[in-house]
Formats: C-alpha cells, structure tokens, sequence
C-alpha cells in the first residue's frame, strides 16, 4: 500500500512593511501613491527606505503622488518565480516611469503584449489581496 503525499495549496507571497515602508502599504490600503520625499534635498524616490541617496539625510516625509506614468519596459513571466502566480501565467509584469520621478514594477492587465509598446501611457490601480495588503497593479491608459 502507497500513500499519495498532497502538497498544500502555494500561499500567495506577501510584502512585509517596515517603519520606512508602512507609509507607502498604507497609501496602497487607502487608493493612493504615497511617494517618499527627502525633507532635506526634496528629490523624491521609490521603494521607500531611510537614508537619501541624494544627500544622505535621514528625513522624509510621504507625499501623494499621480497615478500616471509610462511604460519603461516589460517581461512575460512564462515561468513564476514562485508556484502561487502559475495559474496566471503567462502574465506581464510592467516598469513604468511614473510622472513622479520614480520607477514602479507591477503586474500590467487587461492589455495583450502584441499592443505594448515603449512610452505608453498607463495607470496605477489597487488590488485589495488581504484586509491589510493592496498591492499596485497597471493598466493602459
Ligand atoms: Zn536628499
């Protein structure tokens, strides 16, 4: 007699903030783009995190950012780096030039890869995963 070992179902992969992130997870939560400023040399930057590659200060202050950037470029994920995405798969993850000033990465819907192209205009959405985690997702504008 054999027995048949199940594996359990992959759990999605899920973002843990810290202090330097909180804000921005926040923002997410709420439907916004919190953007992290440097309170010292103000150049904006993305992902959050304490030191200013600027200039080195340590203090920042979040704003709201626009919604709106370009595309940078993109992959098609044949292959997820982690089992949970597989049944999405194929799906395209986007690095956009925000008209922030910084660069997100985020999944791209409802647009097939024959329609993509370099400097399309996209927006960033809110994909609620958790009662605590919404995760950025683009779409074409
Ligand atoms: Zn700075």
């Amino acid at each position: 007699m054999s027995t048949v070992a199940i594996a359990p179902a992959p759990e999605r992969p899920m973002p843990v903030p810290t202090r330097d992130s909180q804000p921005y997870w926040d923002g997410l939560r709420e439907g916004k783009l919190m953007l992290q400023h440097c309170a010292s040399c103000g150049k904006v930057r993305h992902y959050p995190r304490p030191v200013c590659p600027h200039c080195l200060s340590m203090e920042s202050e979040f704003k709201a950012a626009p919604l709106t950037g370009k595309l940078h470029t993109w992959t098609v994920c044949h292959h997820p780096f982690n089992f949970f995405f597989k049944a999405e798969a194929p799906y395209i993850v986007a690095l956009v030039d925000m008209d922030a000033g910084v660069r997100i990465n985020a999944p791209l819907r409802g647009i097939t890869e024959d329609a993509l192209k370099i400097g399309l205009p996209l927006w960033l959405q809110f994909e609620p995963v958790s009662k605590e985690v919404t995760l950025p997702l683009f779409v074409a504008g």
